[in-house]
């Protein structure tokens, strides 16, 4: 019986399965590949505002250490799970192998709402959790980064808790920091400017022209927000739905985005912009567009709605946003251009492991040659997918994962079973 259990974890099993039968790994080689390496779990007491003490629960889980440290973000968010925290480390080593970074997947998180957390909570929170992991991870054998609920500070955070602790600065052992403390041009909007470079590959697949484009956005956080603006502003598509957790606007003739940004400058969501757009955040993904992009968390995309996508492209920019029964009537229609997770948002990781590669070396690149070089891998590895699928007669995830699982399994193969 295994510790993993849960709807996301059944989802990166029922993924894998799908790639272990399309390889044919046979079954005593399925478990080594599946189940991750290392999941650590730690108590977070807290002192509260209020004189009270709150725990939370921590977890830290590292997928496989044969290609590398292993690299993943920190998710702070009220119902995380072992299960969710493990499914995400196993989407992460197929992502890093498919980019052909050296390394494996890891993830981890606290199980907390941050947006209920004081800023002195939320210090408290990173450190603490920071301290307890400190046995398990290091520049050369788990770097943390930002996911949802985390960001900059809390990346600052973690860096100088590891560094007091070592008695020196130590940088590299996070990636996501701000710039004036090691952390490298370009990240902040690296997952998102990925996702619109591939969403431009993907129209020029398509022969289709990003100003005749329209788009809607799900998830107006890091990956969401930075998707829209360069989808606008560099690209001219015309963004005409966008939501978060708290509102869903649509407009067929182009949302304004400067407002809209203003607005969520000062009061850090979506709600309250405007009424007359406001739309049901649960129709909003079937609503007519040429590109969808969920941003914001796992099953969105399930067999309920994938009948009723109105898309030509769908890009995802979150982790896990599509169901396996919904990839399966999404292959079934054949209509829709699928840019998989673990390809669509690995611009983050791309350029963490830049930032990871600058700090080792105390040498450090400007905006433009992060975003070449992030360009560089991204065309790449687009190609290699899109010819896999081809190559094999499979949907664009199986063929991405497909790349990725058989990048660990040589790995594993080639170093053997210790002892
Ligand atoms: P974030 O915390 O910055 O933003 C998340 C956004 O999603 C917020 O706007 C929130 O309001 C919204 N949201 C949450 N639940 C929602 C719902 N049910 N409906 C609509 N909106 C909802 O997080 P992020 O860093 O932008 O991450 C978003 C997704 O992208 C996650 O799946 C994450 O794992 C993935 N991802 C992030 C990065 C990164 O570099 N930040 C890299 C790769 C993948």
């Amino acid at each position: 019986m295994s510790i993993y259990t849960g709807l996301v974890f059944g989802m990166a099993r029922e993924q894998f399965l799908l790639v272990a039968d399309h390889l044919e790994i046979e079954d005593q080689d399925r478990d080594r590949l599946l189940y991750p390496k290392r999941a650590i779990v730690v108590s977070i007491p807290l002192h509260t505002d209020d004189g009270q003490t709150q725990v939370f629960q921590g977890y830290r889980v590292q997928h496989h250490l044969t290609l590398g440290p292993t690299k993943g973000g920190t998710r702070f968010a009220p119902q995380l799970d072992v299960g969710e925290v493990a499914a995400l480390a196993i989407w992460m080593s197929w992502k890093c192998a498919l980019a052909g970074l050296p390394y494996g997947g890891a993830k981890g998180g606290v199980a907390c709402d941050p947006q209920k957390l004081s800023p002195r909570e939320l210090e408290a929170v990173s450190r603490r959790y920071m301290q307890e992991m400190i046995p398990f991870v290091g520049p050369n054998t788990d770097i943390m980064a930002p996911d949802m609920g985390t960001n900059e500070q809390v990346m600052a955070w973690f860096m100088d808790t590891y560094s007091m602790y070592k008695g020196h600065a130590i940088s590299e052992v996070v990636t996501g920091k701000p710039v004036s403390i090691g952390g490298t041009a370009g990240r902040r909007e690296a997952t998102g400017r990925g996702v619109a470079h591939l969403i431009k590959l993907a129209l020029e697949a398509l022969k289709l022209r990003p100003s005749a484009c329209t788009a809607i956005v799900q998830g107006f956080g890091n990956v969401g927000s930075v998707s829209a603006y360069i989808l606008a502003r560099e690209m001219g598509v015309k963004i005409v739905g966008l939501s978060d957790h708290t509102a869903a606007y649509y407009d067929r003739a182009g949302l304004p985005l400067d407002s809209i940004e203003q607005h969520v400058k000062g009061k850090g969501h979506l709600a309250g912009w405007s009424s007359e757009s406001s739309v049901d955040p649960a129709h909003l993904l079937t609503l007519k567009c040429d590109i969808l992009v969920p941003a914001a968390t796992e099953r969105v995309i399930t067999a309920a709605n994938a009948p009723h996508l109105a898309c030509r492209i769908l890009a995802e920019g979150a982790n896990g946003p599509t169901t396996p029964d919904a990839d399966q009537i999404i292959e079934e229609r054949g209509d829709i251009f699928v840019l998989p997770d673990i390809l669509c948002n690995s611009g983050g990781v791309i350029v963490s492991y830049f930032e990871w590669v600058q700090d080792l070396q105390r040498l450090f690149w400007t905006e433009r040659e992060v975003n070449e070089r992030l360009k560089d891998i991204l065309d790449v590895t687009f190609g290699r997918v899109v010819q896999r699928a081809e190559k094999d007669r499979i949907s664009h995830r199986l063929a991405a994962m497909t790349i990725g699982v058989e990048k660990v399994r040589e790995g594993k193969k080639l170093r053997g079973l210790f002892p």
